[in-house]
C-alpha cells in the first residue's frame, strides 16, 4: 500500500519527454534516493509526484486519491496539507525570520499564530537551529537555512517529504549533517522521504534507490 504512486507517468515539455511512462510506488515511512545524470528527469518526476507539474499521461495516486484528476486548487490544497517540499536553495522568504518561515504552512492551514509559533519552534529545535529562530535567512549560514527549510517541510506533519537536491548547495560535511538530521526527523514523524541527489554519500543515508535515465526508471533497489 503506497502512500504516493506514479502509474505510467509521462511528462512532456513541448517535444521533450522529460518523464517517460514511469511506475513508482513510495511506501509509507520509506526513504528513497532518486539519482541519475543531469537532465534525466529527476526534478520533473518529483515535481509531478507533488502535483506541481501536470502529466501528459498516466496517474498519480496520493493517500488513495488520484491527484492528477483533481483541479488546480484541490491539488495544491492536498500538497500544502499533506506534503512537504525542500529545494536546493531553501526557498525561504528572505523578508521573514526563520521561525516565521516555518510557521507559514501552519498558518495556511488555519492554525493560530501563537500555536503555530510554538510548533515551529519545536521543529527548529529538532533541527538544531532554535537559537536562530528570530534571524532572517541572510543572517545565517546555508546549512542553517536548509535546516529551517526542512523544519518548514515537516512542521505540519506531512505524509511525504519531497526534496530536490536539498544539500546540493552545501559543503560535503554540512550536507551530510543536514541530511542525517533530515532523515531522523522525517523518520520520527513517520513521513516518507524522497530525495533527488547527485551525491552518493547522501544516497547512502537513504534505504531505497531509484535510478532515472532518459526519463525512465533504469534501476530500483528496495531495502
Ligand atoms: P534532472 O532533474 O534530472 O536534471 P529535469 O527534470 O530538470 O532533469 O529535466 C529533464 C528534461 O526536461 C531535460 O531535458 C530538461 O532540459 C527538460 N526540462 C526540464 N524543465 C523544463 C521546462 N520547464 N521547460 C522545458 N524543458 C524542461
Ligand atoms: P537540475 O538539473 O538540478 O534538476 P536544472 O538546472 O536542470 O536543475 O533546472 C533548473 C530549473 O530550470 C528547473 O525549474 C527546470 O524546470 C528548469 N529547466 C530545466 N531545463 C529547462 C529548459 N530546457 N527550458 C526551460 N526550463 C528548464
Amino acid at each position: 500500500p503506497a502512500v504516493l504512486e506514479a502509474r505510467g507517468l509521462t511528462v512532456r515539455y513541448g517535444e521533450t519527454t522529460a518523464v517517460d511512462s514511469v511506475d513508482l510506488a513510495v511506501a509509507p515511512g520509506s526513504r528513497t534516493a532518486v539519482m541519475g545524470p543531469s537532465g534525466s528527469g529527476k526534478s520533473t518526476l518529483v515535481h509531478a509526484l507533488a502535483g506541481v507539474v501536470r502529466p501528459a499521461a498516466g496517474e498519480i495516486w496520493f493517500e488513495d486519491e488520484r491527484l492528477d484528476a483533481l483541479g488546480e486548487a484541490e491539488r495544491s490544497r492536498r500538497r500544502l496539507a499533506r506534503m512537504g517540499m525542500v529545494f536546493q536553495l531553501g526557498d525561504l522568504v528572505p523578508e521573514l525570520t526563520l521561525v516565521e518561515n516555518v510557521m507559514l504552512p501552519l498558518q495556511v492551514l488555519g492554525v493560530r499564530a501563537r500555536q503555530a509559533r510554538e510548533r515551529a519552534l519545536e521543529m527548529l529545535d529538532a533541527l538544531g537551529v532554535a537559537d536562530l529562530a528570530d534571524r532572517r535567512t541572510g543572517a545565517v549560514s546555508g546549512g542553517q537555512v536548509q535546516r529551517a527549510a526542512v523544519a518548514r517541510a515537516l512542521v505540519h506533519d506531512p505524509a511525504v517529504v519531497l526534496a530536490d537536491e536539498p544539500t546540493g548547495a552545501l559543503d560535503s560535511l554540512t550536507a551530510e549533517q543536514v541530511l542525517d538530521t533530515m532523515v531522523s526527523v522525517t523518520t520520527a514523524a513517520g513521513a516518507a522521504l524522497v530525495v533527488v541527489t547527485h551525491d552518493h554519500v547522501v544516497a547512502s543515508h537513504l534505504d531505497d534507490l531509484v535510478v532515472v535515465r532518459d526519463g525512465r526508471v533504469a534501476e530500483r533497489v528496495v531495502a
